[in-house]
């Protein structure tokens, strides 16, 4: 190995890295990208160009190259390929990048990655590019953290809420709030100077009035925000209960007819549920337990109240499922009443089906019997009512109706992270608020700012500690 291939330590900023970028298994192709200062000279070591043979190219950015991979160990082709070298800082981790698109065979695709590590570069860690992207300045955390959900988006409405945090929505309100912040501290500190003058720089009237306008309030809007942002990123968890016969599968079968939403497998995730997925009006919800219900012939009893209490336990809505043809019997009775003792956050909405051969039914009959929950009728096997379903849904969970108004792509959503940090400065602003209410020193003041400024810094990445960053980036997979 020559000096120029010397591999650099591990933990170094100067190290490259590289990763099979591409799902496993067969694909039409597959793509793999390194990043770091060896990429273009691990591209030259292993590419052979199928045109101008005799002169290697000197590899013009952002351009598409088309020859084999030849390995340089044993001159045997490895695949026919296209590359692309990508010149930085203008890449996607401000590094040099290489892609080399490949067939989307597994096999050749680990076997050029082999090529690659042997030649100076380390496999990335999960979510290293995309780390790199952060620490190079190229994208802010919350953009960092966009990427994930993006690729984790399970409906249009959490892909839309991604998009935006991406395009760093989230990061241009959070920056305004910082202005401001970093503005008073300056006023502070001059006041802290000029302790002469002090009742003239700080008009403790005004700034705190500017304090809860433009930092308070638009925070305390973001934190309320946070909890609906988690209802579409990471969606609810329902279950179907009734008793046997009402048609708690016909339901589940039409619902997942309409609208499954696509489940991506996540590596290394056990499941110890089943469960499925579906998508109502953008909500990913997950019904558990769907073996019991597809299997079942048990009678409540056997079921037990003890299997009803354990699966409420998980869920934030209870489908509860009453057959039309049929008046309240005892069994629902006793169903109902072993969700309304177990209870604690669950929505419950009452579905009256089979309509379709019960005509003449009222509703009023049975939610009369089952303390007026929400109700709706509907026909499970002939997809009526399914649509006021959802709707009830939808309105149950997020507390307001979908129309106009609704539109999660304008919505800036903090995630839990984000949140945690929005109430930590909220609390400090608060703090600094009634400071300049009861007139406290101006030190004392800018202890509570710089605590407000270092929370927010928090969720842009700009004072977040190594252990977040890592929690962070972890949760990606590798190549991304
Ligand atoms: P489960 O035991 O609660 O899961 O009930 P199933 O979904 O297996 O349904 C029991 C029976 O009722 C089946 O024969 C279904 O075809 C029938 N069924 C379910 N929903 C409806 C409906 O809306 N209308 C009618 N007419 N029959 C239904």
């Amino acid at each position: 190995m020559s000096s120029s291939e010397k591999i650099v330590p591990h933990g170094s900023s100067e190290e490259t890295i590289a990763a099979i970028a591409t799902p496993p298994g067969p694909g039409g192709i597959g793509i793999i990208r390194i990043s770091g200062p060896l990429a273009r000279h691990i591209l030259q070591k292993l590419f052979l160009p199928r045109h101008n043979k005799a002169t290697a190219p000197d590899y013009e950015s952002h351009r598409m190259y088309y020859g084999d991979v030849v390995d340089p160990r044993s001159s045997t082709p490895i695949d026919e390929v296209l590359v692309v070298f990508m010149r930085a800082p203008n890449t996607y981790t401000r590094e040099d990048v290489v892609e080399i698109q490949s067939h989307g065979s597994y096999l050749v695709l680990q076997e050029i990655l082999s090529i690659i590590l042997a030649h100076g570069a380390r496999l990335a860690e999960p979510g290293e590019f995309t780390k790199r992207a952060f620490l190079n300045g190229r994208l802010d955390l919350t953009q960092a953290e966009a990427v994930l959900e993006l690729i984790e988006a399970r409906t249009d409405e959490a892909r839309s809420v991604a998009m935006g945090q991406l395009q760093g929505k989230l990061y241009e309100k959070i920056s305004l709030m910082r202005d401001v912040l970093l503005a008073m501290r300056a006023i502070i500190e001059v006041a802290i100077d000029f302790p002469e003058d002090e009742t003239d720089i700080l008009d403790s009237e005004a700034l705190n009035r500017q304090l809860e306008t433009e930092v308070e309030e638009p925070l305390a809007a973001l934190i309320k925000r946070a909890d609906e942002g988690k209802i579409f990123r990471e969606g609810i968890s329902a279950v179907i209960l009734g008793r046997p016969n009402v048609g708690k599968s016909s339901l589940l079968n039409t619902l997942l007819e309409e609208e499954r939403a696509i489940v991506t497998p996540i590596p290394g995730t056990t499941r110890d549920t089943i469960e499925e997925l579906v998508n109502i009006k953008g909500m990913p919800v997950r019904i558990v337990d769907t073996a019991g219900i597809r299997h079942t012939s048990e009678t409540v009893e056997e079921m037990g109240i003890q299997r009803a209490r354990a699966k409420l336990a998980d869920a934030d809505l209870v489908l509860f499922m009453l057959d039309a043809t049929e008046p309240l019997t005892q069994e629902d009775q006793a169903l109902y009443n072993s969700i309304k003792q177990n209870r604690k956050k669950q929505k419950v909405l009452l579905i009256l089906n089979k309509i379709d051969i019960a005509a003449g039914t009222s509703p009023e009959q049975y939610r009369a019997g089952l303390g007026n929950e929400a109700l709706v009728s509907a026909s499970a096997k002939l997809h009526t009512g399914i649509s006021e379903l959802k709707d009830s849904v939808f309105s149950l969970i997020t507390g307001r109706t979908k129309g106009p108004g609704w539109d999660p792509g304008a919505a800036v959503v903090p995630n839990v992270r984000h949140k945690y940090a929005m109430e930590k400065a909220l609390e400090a602003c608060r703090r600094a608020g009634k400071g300049l209410e009861a007139n406290i020193s101006p030190d004392l003041l800018a202890i509570d700012i710089q605590s407000a400024l270092e929370h927010l810094g928090d969720i842009v990445g700009e004072t977040t500690t190594e252990d977040v960053l890592d929690m962070i980036f972890e949760k990606f997979c590798i190549g991304k």
